[in-house]
């Protein structure tokens, strides 16, 4: 199993702030037991305690920087105007019919909340449906979260009205991520890149004329 490609719990990431103790007992109870087919490669059953411990700083380090993006976003615009933003939070595991969520996706999700007034939303294939409305620009979202096994609940936003005009620069394929996947069934490979903690905190903050 490549580095963010991991088979984890995510539910101590439905919350902030985020509980090294939770995780570390999260992490151990998985990767503590062998798993049949979770590798791809053939190596990495289990993780190392030191690996643990990465995820968990990276993880630490990324919602970190994220809550400081949505400050930044709303210092010059708002993160509506971000396709890069939207690009992270919409990403779901549904559309690939696969069964994982994102550590940026729902990091990003979860930071976001004090930006938007939320409404009940009216998507009944989901376990909670809202529609979230921009406090600065008024652009709309459905948002969804639904809890598909212990190991995976992902949320999403994806945007249904646009109200501002975009500077953040275009989104890229492969998508980046820093800390990564964690799931039963992954999308194709091709479709997302691990990168490192500067080349993702660029990626999500970069303007149409540079950083
Ligand atoms: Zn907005």
């Amino acid at each position: 199993m490549q580095p963010g490609w991991t088979l984890v719990n995510p539910a101590q990431q439905q919350a902030l702030p985020v509980s090294s103790h939770f995780i570390m007992n999260i992490f151990q109870k998985l990767f503590g037991r062998k798993r049949k087919g979770a590798s791809t490669n053939g190596n990495h059953s289990t993780a190392s305690p030191d690996t643990i411990k990465t995820i968990e700083d990276n993880t630490e380090k990324l919602w970190k920087f994220i809550e400081e993006t949505m400050v930044y976003y709303n210092s010059i615009s708002c993160q509506c105007a971000f396709p890069r933003y939207r690009q992270i939070v919409s990403l779901d595991c549904v559309d690939y019919k696969k069964s994982f969520y994102s550590s940026e996706t729902q990091g990003f999700i979860q930071h976001s909340r004090p930006y938007f007034n939320m409404i009940e939303g009216d998507n009944k294939q989901e376990d909670n449906s809202q529609f979230w409305t921009c406090k600065k620009c008024g652009s709309v979202y459905d948002y969804a979260y639904s809890g598909f096994s212990i190991y995976v609940n992902r949320g999403y936003l994806k945007i249904k009205e646009h109200k501002i005009l975009d500077i953040g620069a275009e989104p890229l394929n492969p998508t980046p991520f820093f800390v990564g996947l964690f799931g039963h069934s992954y999308p194709d490979r091709a479709l997302f890149k691990q990168v490192d903690f500067d080349t993702f905190s660029s990626y999500v903050r970069q303007t149409k004329n540079g950083y």
